[in-house]
């Protein structure tokens, strides 16, 4: 499971979090919305300890991760400790961050055998059978740059995978793609969904979002707004706020 416990970020005058509560069981589907700038990207980046809240923390599979108010002080975790931590998560970006120079058996054969998880032969055997799931056996040897966009983004995923994530988080995976690539990474995130993976998603795609969510998270203003299945948010929605949002997505 992943918990946000009452997180706070802050840029100088800037509350770009503001009480954020989340939990996250475990082999559930999490689908965040919410207009740009409201928070999404920054509570993500929080959960992986890419940012540290000023307040509040996060703790995933019952290990704290970033920092713990204790009686008013805050304790922070060692480096060592957050590496470890953010090994077992998964983080899929917008603009895949693929490793140029490596190519697709090596991008995901890399995080097992750097973290000292795997040996190189077997984080091979492991890369070609995650690359097969994502519909990428024929590709194990060409380099990111002879890849469209969809299959860029899943050679992220199957990179995510490699790891063997307690959770993954996936910040707008479909919105750098043209639209006919959309479906390809849309429909191995839904495998990942019905296959029982954590995950947590941001995106604009609400139709995605009424199909494999078992919950849906409105954000705005770093306060989430409303959260519940996706019947109830999407169909339903109790805040004028998620209504305003909704009519101009859908
Ligand atoms: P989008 O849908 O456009 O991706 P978002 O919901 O992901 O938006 P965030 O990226 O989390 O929004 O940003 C929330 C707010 O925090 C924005 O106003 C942004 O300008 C601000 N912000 C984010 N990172 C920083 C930073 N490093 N320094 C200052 N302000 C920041
Ligand atoms: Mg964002």
């Amino acid at each position: 499971a992943v918990e946000v416990h009452d997180v706070h970020k802050w840029y100088g005058a800037h509350r770009v979090l503001d009480g954020v509560d989340l939990t996250v069981r475990p082999g559930e589907v999490t689908v965040i919305l919410g207009p740009s700038g409201s928070g999404k990207s920054t509570l993500l980046r929080v959960i992986n300890h890419l940012e540290k809240p000023e307040i509040g923390y996060v703790s995933v599979n019952g290990e704290l991760i970033g920092v713990k108010q204790q009686g008013g002080r805050l304790k922070e975790l060692s480096e060592r400790a957050i590496l470890a931590q953010r090994s077992r998560i998964g983080f899929v970006f917008q603009n895949f961050n693929l490793f140029p120079h490596l190519t697709v058996l090596d991008n995901v054969a890399a995080a097992p055998v750097a973290t000292g998880r795997l040996g190189k032969p077997e984080a091979l055997d492991l890369a070609r059978e995650l690359l097969g799931r994502v519909g990428l056996a024929e590709k194990t040897g060409a380099y990111p740059r002879q890849l469209s966009g969809g299959q860029q983004q899943r050679v992220a995923i199957a990179r995510a995978l490699a790891l063997r994530p307690g959770v993954i988080l996936f910040d707008e995976p479909t919105s750098a793609l043209d639209p006919e690539l959309v479906g390809e990474v849309l429909s191995v995130i839904k495998d990942l969904a019905t296959s029982g993976t954590t995950l947590v998603i941001v995106t604009h795609e609400i139709g995605f979002a009424r199909e494999v969510a078992d919950r849906v998270v409105f954000i705005d203003g770093g306060k989430i707004v409303e959260q519940g299945p996706p019947h109830e948010v999407l169909d339903k929605p109790q805040h004028e706020r998620t209504r305003d949002f909704l009519s101009k997505v859908l």
